[in-house]
């Protein structure tokens, strides 16, 4: 486990687009943390860590919102933003097709409030923990 403590949201930012670096296609990142923790702030940066130049903007109205990235090792995988602070239970997944995708190589799955589908979350993911400390103070933990 890895902790690292930011600052301000631009220092999340970048911890999210360095993360980018890493990915190769297939992850699944499941992002732990109450609201204003930070979440859909590393997701900006991992975004553009990954090649997208599109603005990313939190789906929590709409649940989920799907983007053309880039990874180290291809190019043009499918990334999928997932916010489910919605949804009242896992029967609403469903039909989002998220079972069909997380995993898929050609696919980078982030999800925030994962804890929602716990049961539907693979084995095989990274859970990363967003927390408030103060102010402009988190901390993101890195499983
Ligand atoms: P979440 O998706 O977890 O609800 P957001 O990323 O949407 O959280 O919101 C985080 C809020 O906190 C933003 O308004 C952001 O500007 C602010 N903020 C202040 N400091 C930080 C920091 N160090 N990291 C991330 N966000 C920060
Ligand atoms: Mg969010």
């Amino acid at each position: 486990m890895k902790q690292i403590i930011t600052t301000s949201f631009g220092q999340t930012q970048k911890v999210g687009f360095d993360f980018a670096k890493k990915l190769k296609g297939g992850e699944v990142l499941a992002l732990y943390g109450d609201l204003g923790s930070g979440k859909t702030t590393f997701v900006q940066g991992l975004a553009a860590g990954l090649g997208i130049d599109r603005q990313i903007i939190s789906p929590t109205f709409i649940i989920m919102r799907t983007y053309t990235a880039d990874t180290q090792k291809s190019k043009r995988k499918v990334f999928y933003h997932v916010d489910l602070y919605r949804i009242s239970n896992s029967d609403e997944v469903q039909s989002l097709g998220l079972l069909e995708f997380m995993g898929d190589p050609q696919t980078i799955v982030a999800i925030e409030w994962p804890d929602k589908i716990e049961n539907l979350l693979p084995e095989n993911r990274i859970d990363i923990t967003f927390t408030y400390l103060e102010d402009d103070m988190r901390q993101i933990g890195i499983d």
